[in-house]
């Protein structure tokens, strides 16, 4: 058997730089392990995500945007989370935001004060982050144990590449269908469980219209029927730059809606989202604004099923290989069940011959 290395002499690979990733690269880099970043996007957060919007407006000039398309902020339940987000550094913070929904909408779960990082969502991952050695634009293909190190196979912008240099532990904090090939010819069993982990998708429309002709006192619209969920004001949000004549929208599609129509190309979805959103909003206003931009965001992995878990400390982790896996697929629905997992995973892995 391989003796499991102490944590401050270990070289760790944090693959994914979501919340759950870079909850243990940080708290790794802390406690001594020298920490690589590795992910596939070109930024942290991963689905604490703010994209930029860019078009031309109606005085021809070009203008732009930051909407958050990605989860919208979230619970903070467990005291823990909460002490967590309190004392985050590195120019990260987090605001209290209560959604106010519109009339006649379908309840905002959970009631209450929601977490928003400001002034964007991946600022919370960036702030963990810090100055850790990351490579962005890296997917990770394949891990291979060698000589009682992982080696990692990838593909970066410029081709595919092989990482120098063993490392003692690997953790994966990835959604689980991401995850499951990875792990398949190391942990079989839990390749299994994590390719059957049910992940709803989402179809999301972020876009920009006329400022609505009345002022609005709410911030999301969770239609009674129709295709859509969810449906948030953004520029009216803490931290959010206010849209000076314009308002910014983010809509997120059901479930169902999304699967069925997961594999439609963009430009089929586009205007049946804007449609539903000008239904939602013209039942409202009286007539729906002008639209100036649109564009859609396809997420084959939103939010784990069912709705409605509960956030639990839950991660894996092999000590012998030092193989670790968390995310929000096994802490539980959403941001703080992925903050959870991350616990749980490195809770395991300073106490290395305690598995989870
Ligand atoms: C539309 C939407 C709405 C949501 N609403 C809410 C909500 O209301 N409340 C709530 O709490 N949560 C919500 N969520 C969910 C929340 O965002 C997630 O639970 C949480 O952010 C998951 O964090 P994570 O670290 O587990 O995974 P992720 O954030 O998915 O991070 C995984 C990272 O791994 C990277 N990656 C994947 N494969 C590879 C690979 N092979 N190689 C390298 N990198 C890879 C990805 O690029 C990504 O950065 C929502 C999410 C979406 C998309």
């Amino acid at each position: 058997m391989e003796p499991a290395p102490q944590p401050s002499s270990r070289r760790v690979a944090v693959v994914g730089a979501g919340l759950a990733g870079a909850t243990c690269a940080q708290a790794l880099a802390a406690a001594g392990c020298t920490v690589q970043v590795l992910d596939k996007a070109r930024g942290p957060g991963g689905r604490l995500a703010t994209r930029r919007l860019a078009w031309t407006g109606p005085d021809g000039q070009p203008r732009t945007a930051r909407v958050d398309h990605g989860a919208p902020g979230f619970a903070a339940a467990d005291a823990g989370f909460r002490a967590f987000l309190q004392g985050l550094g590195g120019g990260a913070a987090v605001a209290a935001w209560t959604p106010q929904a519109a009339p006649g909408s379908r309840a905002v779960r959970p009631a209450g004060a929601w977490q928003l990082p400001v002034p964007d969502m991946p600022t919370l991952c960036r702030g963990l982050l810090g100055g850790l050695p990351a490579r962005w634009s890296f997917t990770v293909q394949r891990l291979a144990r060698e000589g009682g190190a992982w080696r990692i196979e990838g593909v970066s912008e410029a081709g595919p590449e092989l990482l120098e240099g063993g490392f003692d532990a690997v953790v994966l904090a990835l959604p689980p269908a991401q995850a499951a090939p990875l792990l398949a010819p190391h942990r079989p069993d839990w390749a299994q469980q994590a390719a059957q982990a049910p992940m709803q998708p989402c179809w999301t429309l972020m876009g920009v219209t006329s400022r609505p002709s009345q002022p609005l006192d709410w911030q999301v619209l969770r239609p009674q029927g129709g295709p859509l969920s969810w449906l948030h004001r953004d520029d009216l949000r803490p931290g959010r730059g206010a849209a000076v004549d314009e308002a910014h929208w983010v809509a997120h599609a059901r479930p169902a809606w999304s699967r069925e129509h997961l594999e439609q190309p963009p430009e089929w979805v586009l205007p049946r989202l804007r449609a539903a959103v000008d239904e939602a909003l013209g039942g409202l206003l009286g007539e729906p604004p002008a639209w100036r931009h649109a564009v859609v965001h396809r997420w084959r992995y939103a939010l784990p099923q069912p709705a409605g878990t509960p956030a639990r400390r839950q991660a894996w982790w092999d000590a012998r290989t030092g193989l670790g896996a968390c995310g929000d697929f096994l802490g539980g629905v959403g941001a703080e069940g992925a903050w959870l997992s991350a616990q749980a995973l490195l809770e395991a892995m300073t106490a290395p011959a305690r598995a989870v």
